[in-house]
């Protein structure tokens, strides 16, 4: 194998019989605890990108009260080729929104949250003011909670976007490069990589205290170098914090899997990515956005305060 092959292990199940292999494999989601937050969420009024995603975790994140919301309806302007989230057009943005998707952060007593929304390229402002009030809403009713955001790209209205975001404070800005360039214009064929990079690049121009995050799913088709050039376009672009999960596909009518990646070979990743200078690196077949996203934002800052402490020792 060379450096440009698919990242295929002898141990590697053959891509086109889609099985899942063992490491994927989770349990179903079935305690009390998974029945309360989702008991809350519907009771909220509240979509989440853990069922709309089909996320393998929900049952684990669920029965820990880690949800991740998704704002804005569920339904989504864009059709990318991996996501399982309706496409069409969105219903009205809900006022009441913000208030309970604080009152949620209280119920569940979060220390981190996660709010994303689906693309609502049919808005003025492609839903950035609804960020800013979930935020606003946060901070004042759980002020403890840190806040996570993993936003669209805000075609052709990232720049307004951003600055009113990042305004608003968030604690960690992500946004998901999702795959490779040479991937797009299947996989993504909505977005465009450099614009995703740049919009990433601004947050940190704009307010270089908050933490940026992106992630990249594999098993796509991707190439190891690709892989590897992504990251390096990362790190120009100051993003701290890359997370890489298998990609697995939601229907038939998806994407096929090309490769499930094997678990060392995640693990080859994240050294790599380790080396090339990340604040934090989750690489795993199951790892998304979200996942231990709160003790993950820990870790990060953690790490930054112990990266400054060196500078000022060596001042
Ligand atoms: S990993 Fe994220 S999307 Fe999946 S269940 Fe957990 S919080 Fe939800």
């Amino acid at each position: 194998m060379n450096d440009l092959s698919p990242q295929t292990s002898p141990e590697s199940p053959k891509p086109e019989r889609q099985r899942k292999p063992d490491w994927i494999r989770v349990k179903a989601p079935v305690s009390r605890e998974y029945g309360n937050t989702r008991d809350l969420m519907r009771g909220l009024g509240l979509n989440t990108v853990c069922e709309e995603a089909a996320c393998p975790n929900i049952g684990e994140c669920w029965t820990k009260k880690h949800a991740t919301v998704m704002i804005l309806g569920d339904v989504c302007t864009r059709a990318c080729a991996f996501c399982n989230v309706k496409t069409g057009m969105p219903r009205k943005v809900d006022p009441l929104e913000p208030a309970h998707v604080a009152e949620a952060a209280a119920k569940l007593g979060l220390e981190h949250i996660v709010i994303t929304s689906v693309d609502r390229d049919d808005l003025p402002d492609g839903g950035a003011g609804q960020f800013v009030k979930v935020i606003n809403e946060l901070r004042k009713n759980t002020p403890n909670t840190t806040i996570e955001i993993l936003t669209p790209d805000f075609r052709n209205k990232m720049r307004p976007a951003i600055e009113a975001i990042v305004a608003a404070g968030p604690d960690v800005y992500n946004h998901n490069l999702e795959t490779v360039p040479r991937l797009y214009p299947t996989i993504r064929p909505g977005a465009r990589y450099y614009a995703s990079l740049r919009l990433l690049e601004e947050v940190k121009a704009h307010n270089p205290l908050i933490f940026t995050k992106s992630g990249v799913m594999l098993g796509l088709g991707e190439q190891r170098l690709e892989v590897h050039q992504v990251m390096d376009d990362m790190r120009s672009a100051q993003i701290d914090f890359l997370t890489m999960g298998q990609y697995l596909r939601p229907t038939p009518k998806h994407a096929e899997v090309k490769e499930f990646v094997t678990p060392d070979a995640f693990a080859a990743y994240g050294a790599i990515a380790r080396a090339k200078g990340f604040l934090q690196v989750a690489a795993s077949p199951l790892t998304r956005s979200s996942y231990h996203a709160g003790e993950d934002f820990a870790q990060m800052r953690a790490a930054r305060e112990a990266q400054l402490a060196k500078a000022a020792a060596k001042a």
